[in-house]
């Protein structure tokens, strides 16, 4: 069933997921797609089976940054659906994946039946407000490397080690200058913790990235796990070893 690929879709209850189930449809989100626009109203509503959904505040001066990643693990547009909310920032797809959609009319009324299902997507956006306040703290308080190895960690927990990334983008995503982007990134290449090659970063060490990285991403994780706990490989197998229940626990 191509929709598990979701976690929140995977989470929800069986009878839910009947109601939502036929008005779910497949896409595929390309790179750059621009899903919603700051103060506009949300018409639909994303899970995503993979890849990432990047928030974005825009300033009027030009200048971007992003607040929080959408992966697999979370939805875009449904606390907005439920209370007929503006999307509060823009949304582009960082790296493409396939996506489950639904109109924001289903999700509001199936939230409006089914307090199992408002209450998995108000704890998404709890997550998600953690995820900005966090970055919010990072972006203020932590070097630019810091700030890189866990924005990186961060990317693998979500899509693995391979991304599509120019240091243009990484750069704009963090708000701070290419200069300052492609000096981390050669310091890690030298020390062969990634692998930068023609607008893609592999990563090859993630316990060299996470080293390097602020204390940020553990928390982002822990948040994470927190608010949702871990789940089993049967419930959700495209989970992360990260959100993995082991057979052990
Ligand atoms: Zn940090």
């Amino acid at each position: 069933m191509p929709h598990s690929k979701n976690r929140i879709l995977s989470g929800i209850r069986p009878a839910d997921l009947r109601a939502l189930q036929p008005h779910l449809r497949l896409v595929e989100l390309e790179h750059g797609l621009v899903i919603a626009h700051s103060r506009q109203r949300v018409h639909q509503v994303y899970f995503p089976h993979g890849g990432i959904l990047s928030c974005i505040v825009e300033l009027k001066s030009g200048f971007a940054i992003e607040t929080g990643m959408i992966g697999n693990d979370g939805v875009f547009g449904a606390i907005q659906a439920i209370d007929d909310r503006l999307s509060l920032n823009k949304v582009i797809v960082q790296v493409p994946s396939q996506s489950s959609v639904a109109d924001a009319a289903v999700v509001k009324h199936l939230a409006d039946s089914s307090p199992d299902f408002r209450r998995l997507i108000i704890k998404h956006e709890q997550f998600l407000l953690g995820q900005v306040q966090q970055t919010t703290a990072c972006n203020a308080l932590h070097s630019v490397e810091e700030r890189m190895c866990t924005w990186l960690v961060r990317m693998y927990d979500l899509v693995g080690r391979d991304l599509p990334l120019t240091q243009e983008f990484l750069a704009q995503m963090m708000g701070v200058q290419r200069t300052s982007v492609s000096g981390v990134a050669s310091g890690l290449q030298g020390e062969g913790l990634i692998d930068y090659h023609r607008g893609k970063v592999r990563i090859v060490s993630i316990d060299g990235v996470q080293r390097r990285a602020c204390e940020c991403h553990e928390s982002v994780r822990e948040q994470y796990l927190d608010i949702f706990g871990k789940v089993s490989v049967e419930t959700f197998p495209e989970a992360s070893d990260l959100y993995r229940r082991s057979d052990a626990e």
